[in-house]
């Protein structure tokens, strides 16, 4: 009796096994559909991730399924590819897209995966920084913030950095989180994609109150006004979304140095515009 209860509970548990072998190895067809629950959306990008951080080992299906471009490894790029098949950009299988023709006048170099364009250090939804990139803001970029809240204070202006350097996994939770509440289209207005926000680059900040409320204050006029001087640039002007890839934003400004501050404040152009450059995600 206790024999056969034992050999009807093995041949359970076989078929169980052989069952949910089954429908893992259907689902391992599916690239991207890490958890193999015949959908590929955010939650497979969350284990993707858990993985990269090491906070989570992925099963050998798991594994091959979230090898998205089959370059044997799992990494960003994968998480890519997934983010861009669950916008509907393209297919998990499809092979990734050539890089587009250099815009011309424009020198564009990569050095350690971070892009320069005219020498300048650009981050944005085209161009974007390696994972481990940045510790802080640059010390010329803290300086120079501090410059410029001492002029604002003289002025009447208080001015406090509300976001400076943020990290590639800093970006990834706020992001993610954002497309969670409000779907990955209207994030994307908002929210650079982790490794695509210039905060990661150290020469950015956010002065006062990350918000449209800010728009239109004495302080953000006062921004508008002076932060040239002290070598920054307001990175998504009002009217330029379709050229910066962002909504307007009064309270972001980039640390470009002072002369080229001027000169791209008096042009009247935002920096993709001055680059010659675009900002979308490919
Ligand atoms: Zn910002």
């Amino acid at each position: 009796m206790k024999k056969g209860m034992k050999l009807i509970t093995s041949a359970v548990a076989a078929v169980t096994a052989a069952v949910i072998a089954g429908t893992v190895c259907a689902s391992a067809a599916s690239l991207g559909d890490v958890n193999g629950d015949g959908k590929i959306n955010v939650t497979d990008i969350i284990l993707v991730a858990a993985h990269i951080k090491g906070k989570r080992v992925l099963s050998k299906t798991a594994t091959a399924a979230a090898d998205v471009n089959g370059d044997g490894k799992i990494d960003v790029s994968d998480i890519t590819k997934i983010a861009a098949h669950i916008k509907g950009k393209r297919n998990i299988s499809d092979p990734d897209p050539e890089p587009d023709p250099e815009p011309t006048g424009s020198v564009i170099e990569v050095k350690n995966g971070v892009t320069y364009v005219n020498g300048i250090l650009v981050v944005n939804k085209s161009y974007s920084l390696p994972e481990n990139y940045g510790n802080g803001l640059t010390a010329e970029t803290q300086q120079a913030f501090y410059n410029m809240q001492a002029a604002a204070w003289n002025d009447g202006i208080s001015l406090w950095i509300c976001s400076g350097f943020r990290s590639y996994w800093t970006q990834y939770n706020l992001y993610w989180n954002y497309v969670n509440r409000d779907g990955q289209w209207a994030a994307d207005t908002y929210s650079a994609r982790p490794g695509h926000s210039e905060h990661q680059t150290g020469l950015a900040i956010d002065i006062n109150n990350a918000s449209t409320s800010f728009n239109g204050t004495r302080e953000a006029k006062w921004i508008a006004a002076h932060c040239a001087d002290y070598g920054f640039i307001l990175r998504y002007p009002y009217g330029k979304e379709d050229k910066t890839g962002f909504m307007y934003e009064s309270w972001h400004v980039r640390y470009v140095g002072k002369d080229l501050a001027k000169k791209i404040t008096k042009s009247g152009l935002c920096l993709e515009e001055y680059l010659g450059i675009d900002s979308y995600y490919h």
